[in-house]
């Protein structure tokens, strides 16, 4: 397990990219997350080319998952994490549903052992679809595989074998994993 201070939880976070300068838009959500004074970023995953869900017509995704500390509770973080889309040329308003975007930021799992369920009408935790997407299910078992879904009751590797979904998640070239490259 990850050490974590007294008022510090880990939480999940999905990042994906499919718009314009898309590793752009990844570095600079990961150095905003990184820079903000209530969050320490402790690992990242591989990142992975994958096949858009729903919309076909649409660039390929590049997918990866970091786990941070933070001292905010899970709504102010999911409201960091839509200030962070916005800054980076996310428009919610005028984007099709399961289309193109510049940069999408999940919260996937929260708490000391991402054991945290909410239900409410702006979060829903664990993320509702973290089980069923190959393209969360691969990086996150990368980063903890051993984690278990509070509802589900299986670990992410488990979720990760079991998971039916037919689309494409491809990891990216070893050279463009490299930190200074993105
Ligand atoms: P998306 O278009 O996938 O970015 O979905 C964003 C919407 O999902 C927003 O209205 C959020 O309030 C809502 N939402 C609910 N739970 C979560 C979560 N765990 N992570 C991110 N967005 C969430």
């Amino acid at each position: 397990m990850i050490p974590y201070g007294n008022h510090e939880a880990l939480a999940w976070v999905a990042i994906g990219s499919n718009q314009g300068a898309v590793w752009c838009h990844i570095k600079r959500a990961m150095g905003l997350l990184q820079r903000h004074w209530r969050i320490s970023l402790l690992r990242c995953s591989p990142w992975y080319w994958t096949e858009p869900v729903g919309v076909r017509r649409q660039p390929w995704f590049i997918n990866g998952v970091v786990v941070v500390t933070t001292t905010l509770s899970p709504l102010p973080l999911l409201h960091l994490l839509q200030r962070i889309e916005c800054r980076c040329g996310r428009n919610r308003h005028r984007e099709q549903r399961w289309g193109s975007r510049p940069l999408d930021l999940d919260l996937l799992l929260y708490g000391t052992q991402g054991q945290t369920i909410i239900r409410s009408a702006s979060l829903t935790l664990p993320h509702p679809r973290l089980h069923r997407r190959r393209f969360v299910l691969q990086p996150l078992a990368d980063l903890a595989p051993d984690l278990i879904h509070p509802l589900r009751g299986k670990t992410v590797d488990r979720l990760l074998v079991a998971v039916d979904d037919p689309n494409s998640v491809v990891r990216v070239s070893r050279r463009r994993q490299q930190c200074d490259d993105l």
